[in-house]
């Protein structure tokens, strides 16, 4: 199915969290068929940058209602009561940007965890950022012709 929309997540384990451990934690311990998330975001090495899950020709495992249509974003860290650090932020923006274009999604498909289910996920820190990211990703993708 085409993936219209975007869901946010976070981890709740540190920035530094190996990709492989949640990967082995999902597949081993949750009997997953592979890491729930399509992209990670975390910090390797003291630098950010983000990893791929899971293929994205699959469904997501991250959010049940939404799993089918939605790419799954997770950012490594807890955003409960800390703010996003800049340099997770710009890659977050530049993966929503990308992925806004290449599946002519709306701006608005954007969106967290707990806008489909009852979750504190993705934290308040990125859910603060999410209409942010909504206005300035409408403001820099190139115009939709229909
Ligand atoms: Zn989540």
């Amino acid at each position: 199915m085409t993936k219209n929309n975007i869901v946010i997540h976070h981890s709740l384990t540190p920035e530094d969290t190996e990709i492989a451990s949640i990967r082995n934690y999902h597949v081993n311990t949750k009997g997953m068929k592979d890491i729930a998330y399509h992209i990670l975001i975390g910090k390797q090495s003291g630098v950010w940058r983000f990893y791929h899950g899971r293929p994205m020709i699959m469904d997501g495992g991250h959010c049940p209602p939404r799993n089918k249509d939605s790419i799954g974003i997770c950012i490594l860290g807890d955003y409960r009561e800390k703010p996003l650090p800049t340099e997770a932020r710009e890659i977050l923006f530049d993966l929503c940007l990308r992925y806004v274009v290449s599946n002519d999604m709306e701006s608005e498909a954007i969106t967290g965890h707990c806008d489909w289910m009852e979750r504190t996920c993705p934290g308040k820190y990125i859910m603060k950022e999410i209409p942010l990211l909504i206005q300035e990703i409408g403001e820099t993708r190139p115009l939709r012709i229909h």
